[in-house]
């Protein structure tokens, strides 16, 4: 056993975070001690005074030296939780943000009183959004596609994972109802769909420099890049979608907070109806979706 108590090695990786400028270094310090050592908030503050062993002390030192460097907090507890699931994360995948949910909450509803229905997450990255929607619309049948085969990997641990989480039958392993594709863009999907949802990479190329050191140094610049503009993917995914949309279908996007216009425009352009943009939680255009109706 070593001296040294649960309070002060957080008081310990504290002064280190901060020491280094990471933004929530108090949180950040308590979430690795709570990781490291499986500690609910409430047993800490029972017994801050209890002694920590030795080689945990160790790991908690090294995940704190770590996340000074700037490695993203996820990256080092391998998980992010989204829509209420604990996702696996890693530098292959995009990590699921919050704003994220809005998207999700969005397709839910318009999912909401149907039985049956078939979905495409164009770029799934860690399955986030597709695994969310099949967990919580057990009739549905999903797809989700990405260029990426280390991303795919992903997505498929975190269908098993997400599967445990949920404890459904439907959610069983007999029911081939969600399939990963390798593609880039729709290039392998033969399908139609009532529901194509993506979260592509949105963000333009001059930005990315200017992002926090933990997302451009660690996320795959692949799941970030939406080259010049930032509207290549949704070009692209606006000429292509209606191909693989039922008569009625629905496309939804995530997009950046400038690019509502932009993106509606896309739509309209091509031929959508019904063009709808939704804000985050924080006030900011997030989700723009629209119908297909031919
Ligand atoms: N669909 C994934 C997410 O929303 C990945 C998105 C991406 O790689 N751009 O988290």
């Amino acid at each position: 056993m070593s001296k040294v108590t649960l309070k002060q090695l957080l008081e310990e990786g504290c002064q280190c975070l901060e020491q280094q400028e990471i933004p929530d270094a108090r949180v950040d310090a308590w979430l690795l001690l709570s990781h490291v050592f499986h500690l609910r908030r409430v047993d800490y503050l029972i017994r801050p005074d209890a002694k920590a062993g030795e080689v945990l002390a160790e790991t908690y030192r090294d995940c704190i030296r770590r996340r000074a460097r700037h490695i993203p907090l996820q990256h080092i507890t391998g998980e992010q939780e989204f829509m209420g699931f604990s996702f696996k994360v890693n530098e292959h995948v995009l990590i699921p943000r919050q704003d994220t949910e809005v998207l999700v909450e969005c397709v839910l509803e318009h999912m909401s009183g149907k039985s049956s229905g078939s979905v495409l997450d164009m770029c799934t990255g860690s399955g986030c959004i597709l695994l969310s929607l099949m967990a919580m619309k057990p009739w549905a049948v999903g797809h989700g596609a990405d260029l990426s085969d280390q991303a795919l990997c992903v997505a498929r641990e975190n269908e098993l994972r997400i599967r445990k989480q949920v404890q459904r039958p439907s959610f069983g392993a007999s029911q081939p109802r969600i399939r990963w594709i390798q593609s880039d863009l729709f290039e392998n999907i033969s399908d139609k769909y009532d529901i194509i949802v993506s979260n592509p990479p949105y963000i333009p190329s001059e930005q990315i420099r200017t992002l926090m050191p933990e997302v451009k140094s660690y996320e795959p610049v692949m799941a970030l890049d939406g080259s010049g503009d930032g509207l290549a993917f949704y070009r692209r995914i606006v000429r292509d979608a209606p191909e693989h949309l039922s008569a009625g279908g629905m496309l939804f996007f995530e997009i950046g907070w400038d690019q509502a216009e932009a993106v509606s425009r896309l739509l309209k352009d091509r031929g959508f109806d019904r063009i709808h943009v939704k804000k985050d939680l924080a006030g900011l255009d997030r989700v723009v979706y629209a119908s297909w109706m031919e």
